[in-house]
């Protein structure tokens, strides 16, 4: 049996163009456009091409972009003075603050200085309480943009499905896991220490891999039919000498002989991300102007 593959790509691009006609709405009733604010501290060059290429993807849906790059040396005082200006700034409806910060900068008190109603990466332990709590708040975005395309493949109604997350990430794993829960499913957190994570995966109808481990996950891991979820994103060598290429951490060639569904990588989770950054920054100009997100 061959996977149906999930076409990250084709969402993200649909994605896109609702938040793009939900911006042309918000302006309407709110006179002005949402805006986000990306904050980037150095000179780390794969954070400044995820810079470069979350602004140009705000401009495309036509939010308001507000970009502050800092030098690398940019001390822990001015760096959350710049989030508080941002917290109180009435154009900004999204702050994102680019991660890694350089050292000896402290991500966990910058990342909590942001105003939660503005955290449209989800990161702040405010928006980590809300979903553990059910209450309605932002998504960070990578959960958010697996949990799309799971609905999209498997329908709406994911209740009483046996989920095995693989990673316990603050970043992934764990937010995945509240989400699927919230859904309804039966979930299973495997990590490093987890035994036996072969079986443990076997009995999964939904598997999402987010460990950062090359093409781990092998075909007699899976269930048939399974839905399968590739968070990771790994560079390794490929077969043009001296080149390299990304693989996920699903083998993804064999695991779809066996799966139902798979999302490759590149082209799967990964060009969701940006759009489920679009689609929280519009999702927290609405809960500001305290209008309703249609
Ligand atoms: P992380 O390193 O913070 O967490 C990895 C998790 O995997 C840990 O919880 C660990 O317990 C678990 N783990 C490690 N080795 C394991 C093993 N042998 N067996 C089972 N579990 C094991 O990583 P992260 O930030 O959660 O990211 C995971 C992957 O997802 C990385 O490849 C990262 O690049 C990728 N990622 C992709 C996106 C995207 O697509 N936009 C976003 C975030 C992260």
């Amino acid at each position: 049996m061959a996977a149906k593959i999930i076409d990250g790509k084709a969402h993200a691009a649909r994605l896109r163009a609702r938040v793009a006609s939900g911006v042309a709405e918000y302006k309407l009733m709110a006179g002005r456009v949402p805006g986000l604010a990306v904050v980037l501290v150095g000179e780390d060059p794969a954070s400044a091409v995820y810079v470069r290429n979350k602004v140009r993807q705000t401009l495309e849906v036509s939010m308001a972009s507000f970009e502050h790059k800092l030098p690398a040396e940019t001390s822990q005082t001015d760096l959350i003075a710049l989030i508080e200006a941002l917290n109180t700034d009435q154009r900004v409806d999204g702050i994102l603050v680019q991660l890694p910060l350089p050292k000896p900068l402290d991500e966990l008190a910058v990342v909590s200085a942001i105003d939660p109603d503005k955290d449209v990466d989800g990161l702040h332990v405010v928006s980590a309480g809300r979903l553990a709590s059910g209450i309605p708040g932002l998504v960070s975005c990578t959960p958010l943009g697996c949990m799309m395309l799971l609905r999209d493949t498997l329908g709406d109604d994911l209740s009483g499905k046996d989920a095995v997350v693989i990673g316990r990430s603050i970043l992934v794993g764990k937010p995945v896991a509240q989400l699927l829960l919230a859904a309804n499913c039966t979930v299973t957190v495997a990590h490093s220490r987890t035994q036996n994570l072969p079986e443990v995966v076997r009995r999964a109808d939904i598997v999402v891999a987010a460990v950062g481990c090359a093409e781990m996950v092998k075909a007699d891991w899976i269930k048939p039919g399974a839905c399968v979820i590739d968070v990771g994103i790994n560079r390794v060598p490929s077969d043009i000498p001296g080149k390299t290429k990304l693989v996920g951490d699903v083998a993804f060639a064999e695991v779809a002989q066996v799966a139902g569904s798979i999302s490759p990588v590149p082209g799967g989770v990964g060009p969701m991300t940006i759009a489920c950054l679009l689609h929280n920054t519009l999702q927290a100009a609405h809960q500001r102007s305290g209008l309703v997100n249609k």
